[in-house]
């Protein structure tokens, strides 16, 4: 976000003021440090003087420090600063159906530490309990502050109270994480829909220009869509915006998780194709068998695969039609089978929807790698707490 999209209210108490004016200079060390106070009070347009306040509190409460000298112009050459990378330190959660991960994370969007903890089939109060031991794992021999907890869960997640409404796998219904892990460690804590967290990650790295408008879809053991509409996350009137893996295909009637049939996730998602391969090839119980049986090019495992990537396309059609977004990425465990499984989405999509819509349509698979949700949930955080985006 530029400084100028932020706008003040016109009233503004003292405090107000002297918050805004604190992040003008947060975001501009935030993108292009080093740069000293002369620097600073000529990009945000604020007096020598008042940053030299801001830039006293923010070395004091350890934002950002002092990195060396710079070119002089003619009299004492000027002190350079630079957002502190360790000044505060986020965690970032990414609650998957199969495994907890957390990591560590600096202010630069670095992944310190991670750590991996398997769900192993518990739920409700079990699984909020080993919440509980990831950030208490994560937080042992961690000596910055932090600055608040981020999570990405799946489900319907309504982020501006921190509730779970819905959350299937994990049996949380109502469940009001965020407040719970707020009192429980006396920080900020934002919680998000995991594939809209995913949309945010890509975002933030995408690699060329970022676009205006973005659709990340995350198939893993479920299947949901994160959509960037004119740069902002879309969560929709009920934060269920993307929960596109329970929509009705028509083609199918297998039972749903959710408890309707023939949904798109009981196609498409990596546990139905487990499930699918299984049958045929018994020796196959998990996704990595699944995924080596598909690249060693095993005939009945191949048209599984391939064809639920033709019925995955066919949605994809639908969100290119409903929405006219350019930029497609596909997330998950799901881009382990490559190419061939991407050409196949790709072609059943463009098929799928008006020619001239699809010609200018991208659909790849995503730049961020495995902690795709723990960044985003990051990157919210950071957004909400400092006004800064993670450094790409
Ligand atoms: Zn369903």
């Amino acid at each position: 976000m530029s400084a100028s999209a932020t706008v003040l209210p016109e009233k503004a108490t003292h405090q107000q003021t002297r918050t805004f004016n604190q992040q003008l200079v947060l975001r501009a060390l935030h993108d292009q440090s080093p740069l000293s106070r002369a620097d600073l009070a000529r990009l945000t347009g604020l007096t020598r003087t008042t940053v030299g306040n801001l830039v006293g509190t923010l070395i004091d409460n350890g934002l950002i420090d002092e990195v060396g000298r710079g070119q002089s112009s003619g009299g004492k050459s000027p002190i350079l600063l630079r957002v502190a990378p360790d000044g505060r330190h986020l965690i970032g959660l990414d609650l998957g159906e199969a495994q907890f991960s957390g990591a560590v994370v600096n202010l630069r969007g670095e992944i310190l530490r991670s750590i991996h903890l398997p769900l192993e089939g518990r739920n409700g109060d079990a699984a909020v309990e080993l919440v509980f031991q990831l950030v208490d794992a994560l937080r042992a021999d961690d000596r910055s502050p932090l600055l608040g907890i981020g999570i990405g869960a799946p489900g319907i997640i309504d982020t501006s109270t921190g509730t779970v409404r819905w959350s299937v796998n994990l049996n949380w219904a109502d469940l009001r994480l965020g407040p719970l892990l707020e009192q429980r460690y006396r920080v900020p804590v934002v919680v998000a829909n995991d594939s809209h967290a995913a949309a945010l990650a890509e975002l933030t790295f995408f690699r060329r220009s970022r676009p205006n408008n973005l659709i990340v879809i995350k198939v893993g053991r479920g299947v949901g869509a994160g959509i960037i509409l004119n740069g902002q996350l879309f969560q929709g009137d009920g934060y269920g915006a993307g929960e596109f893996g329970h929509v009705s295909m028509g083609s199918a009637d297998a039972p749903c998780r959710c408890g309707r049939e023939g949904c798109l996730e009981t196609m498409t998602s990596m546990r139905a194709l487990v499930n699918a391969a299984g049958a045929v090839e018994p020796s196959i119980t998990d996704e990595s068998g699944l995924v080596a049986a598909f690249l060693a090019g095993v005939t009945g495992i191949r048209r599984i695969v391939l064809d639920a990537a033709r019925e995955l396309g066919v949605a994809v059609g639908w969100l290119i039609g409903v929405l006219n977004v350019r930029h497609v990425l596909l997330v998950g465990p799901v881009a382990a089978f490559g190419e061939d499984w991407l050409g196949e989405v790709q072609r059943s999509a463009r098929s799928s929807v008006l020619a001239l819509l699809a010609r200018d349509t991208q659909i790849e698979f995503g730049h961020v790698h495995d902690d795709v949700v723990v960044l985003g949930a990051s990157a919210l955080l950071m957004e909400q707490q400092l006004g800064l985006g993670l450094v790409r």
